[in-house]
């Protein structure tokens, strides 16, 4: 995420372009190799927009990840591949996954689609045909129990996340956080993105949807679909292996830790030992 104002500016461009439909491509192989069922829900500029989901059988916690909301962060579209081709997201969970995001952005590697929004403020007032069909398929899902909405920050000085958390359910911040540091440091600043840390490297936003002028992402999932949240942000001005392997502990942590939680609820039986 980013502050205010930048959402009136165009991004310059940062990143090397992608090449959304090729990245697809390498997606659904690595999908279908690994157990998932790829659903393209719509298009854009030729670019496919497409969920990966796969349903484990029996009570499993359901996790969302999401990347590819800006087009000038390529780190978290790579962890989600690279995850995903080391078989993470196995049997002990239900899982939905949204990579691609902004396929027009990726191509031109801007922040913003190709034509000038910054899809994570309009999913309130969803201007964008990426978000109108992204909402869409989202109101398909049933209720997760984690959303990971995976973004890098070009001006942070280390690693942070934002939580959502609104029923105090146990947190997952500290060890994300934990399992980050041993791959890149941790921002310390007490202000990051214009907002004050709850602790070091995690902030706790105004999570009331009805307090929030425009939507990103993570408050729509809050509002519609989830209990707990958090927004990763690796440090673009570091070098990408090192931004994919921290996005990768942070998210293999966030994966276990919650699924650790839950198996100690009745709800959520263990599952078995392999
Ligand atoms: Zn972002």
């Amino acid at each position: 995420m980013k502050t205010v104002s930048k959402k009136h500016a165009m991004s310059a461009v940062k990143a090397a372009p992608f090449d959304p439909p090729a990245l697809a491509a390498r997606f659904e192989i690595a999908a279908r190799a690994a157990g998932f069922r790829l659903e393209s829900y719509d298009e854009i500029n030729g670019c496919p927009l497409f969920a990966l989901t796969k349903r484990t059988p029996g009570p499993r916690p359901r996790i969302y990840l999401s990347a590819g909301m800006h087009g000038d962060e390529p780190a978290p579209p790579l962890a989600l591949l690279a995850l995903l081709q080391s078989g993470i997201f196995d049997d002990r969970a239900t899982w939905f996954l949204c990579p691609q995001l902004n396929p027009t952005g990726l191509v031109l590697g801007t922040r913003e689609n190709a034509t000038g929004l910054d899809l994570n403020r309009d999913y309130l007032d969803l201007r964008a045909p990426e978000t109108v069909a992204h909402t869409a398929w989202l109101r398909r899902q049933p209720p997760f129990d984690l959303t990971l909405c995976i973004h890098e920050d070009w001006e942070s000085t280390g690693f942070y996340l934002y939580e959502l958390n609104p029923t105090a359910r146990p947190t997952l911040a500290d060890a994300i956080l934990a399992a980050v540091l041993p791959h890149c440091p941790i921002d310390s600043a007490a202000t990051i993105d214009g907002r004050v840390t709850a602790a070091t490297g995690i902030i706790r936003p105004i999570d009331d949807p009805f307090l929030r002028e425009t939507w990103p992402e993570a408050i729509y999932l809050r509002a519609h679909h989830t209990t707990l949240s958090y927004t990763l942000e690796s440090p673009s001005a570091f070098p990408l292996a090192q931004r994919i392997a921290a996005l990768r502990a942070a998210i293999e942590t966030a994966i276990t830790a919650l699924v650790r939680d839950l198996g100690k609820t009745p709800a959520y039986p263990p599952p078995p030992q392999p």
